[in-house]
């Protein structure tokens, strides 16, 4: 396994990761959850991602109990948790969502109970919430920190002028500021990784740890011909997701990858996850599984690198016809 220093602070990822969004408690219980964290561990991944979203707060139980059994040196792996959108669904009331310091200081504690633990090593703001003085998420975060609750902060899908105004104020009050981004990146969305956050990386040296790197399995082809019934795209409830991932064009430009990946000696996934890994700005991509297979099967991106040779790259990106377009001096 490669580990990646995140960004500019001390703390290193393995290059893959294991994340928990629709499947632990929606798609898949305990058992699985409890070898798919091993077959991880096993492989090397040192960081489990989370949210209090995630399943209402059913994931993070998950994962604590799987942690739990594991018995796992805790100073071996990084566990995540992410707080803006609460876990109340609709029974949610003022305060008990956004970035509030009530909401963000409770939800940390709940995170904790949740998840079985007495620290969390990262922890997102997991939008950003325009109600909130910037000054406000900044100290609160500084205060947990000293507190002992989390050790890192940072933002999920931010725009890159939020994350450096977060950088300004911390600067300006000697507090500390946002280490890490969780932004979505695949190859069917780079604006972000590719352009907006340039400077960033330049300049704060922010760290990222990318989510959906499969656009929730667009990127296998599985969807090529039907929805597997199996498969989260089936999944009652989430015909939004169908809605926003699945398009004509999307099916096409992964029918043409499948090509290149053929020509590799390699598999779609594999190809798709090892895209994004070589994207040095990648701190670590968050992987999901619904089955053992797939996450053995995901594993190998890791060893793809060397093969993603500058040709390559530039087959898929033919194929692709959306690299960001930087502007000129
Ligand atoms: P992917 O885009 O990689 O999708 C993973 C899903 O694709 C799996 O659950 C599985 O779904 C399918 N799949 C994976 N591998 C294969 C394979 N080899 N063959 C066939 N199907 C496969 O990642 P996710 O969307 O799950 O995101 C990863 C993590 O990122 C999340 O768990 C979460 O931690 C984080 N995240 C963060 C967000 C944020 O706002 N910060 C938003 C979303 C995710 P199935 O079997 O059901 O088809």
């Amino acid at each position: 396994m490669e580990y990646r220093r995140m960004g500019k602070s001390g703390l290193q990822l393995s290059v893959v990761s294991f994340g928990s969004w629709v499947t632990f408690h929606k798609q898949i219980e305990d058992k699985l959850a409890d070898e798919l964290m091993g077959i991880a561990y096993d492989a090397g991944i040192n960081f489990f991602d989370n949210a209090e979203v995630y399943a209402l707060g059913e994931s993070e139980k998950m994962m604590g109990r799987v942690l739990r059994t594991k018995n796992w040196d805790r100073t071996s792996y990084v566990v995540s948790s992410k707080a803006y959108f609460g876990w109340r669904g609709k029974k949610t009331t003022p305060n008990q969502s956004g970035l509030s310091r009530k909401h963000l200081t409770e939800a940390c504690h709940e995170a904790l109970q949740r998840l079985q633990l007495d620290y969390l090593d990262l922890y997102f703001c997991h939008r950003p919430d325009k109600n909130v003085p910037i000054e406000e998420v900044v100290w609160t975060m500084t205060n947990l920190i000293q507190q002992g609750k989390i050790l890192y902060w940072g933002t999920s899908e931010w725009s890159a002028q939020e994350i450096m105004e977060a950088h300004v104020v911390a600067t300006k009050n000697n507090l500390i500021g946002p280490v890490v981004e969780q932004p979505e990146y695949n190859m069917f969305r780079r604006e972000k990784m590719e352009n907006e956050f340039l400077q960033l990386f330049k300049t704060v040296g922010l760290g990222t740890t990318i989510w959906s790197p499969l656009a929730s399995g667009v990127l296998t082809g599985k969807y090529a011909k039907e929805i597997p019934s199996d498969s989260r795209l089936a999944i009652p409830g989430f015909e939004w997701l169908k809605e926003k991932t699945l398009t004509d064009e999307k099916i096409i430009k992964a029918n043409a990858l499948q090509e290149v990946a053929q020509e590799l000696n390699t598999t779609l996934p594999v190809l798709a996850i090892g895209w994004c890994l070589k994207n040095n700005n990648v701190t670590t991509a968050i992987l999901g599984a619904t089955k053992k297979e797939q996450l053995e099967e995901n594993l190998k991106s890791v060893d793809l690198l060397p093969l993603l040779t500058q040709e390559v790259m530039n087959k898929i990106d033919t194929i692709l016809n959306n690299k960001p377009i930087l502007p000129e001096f």
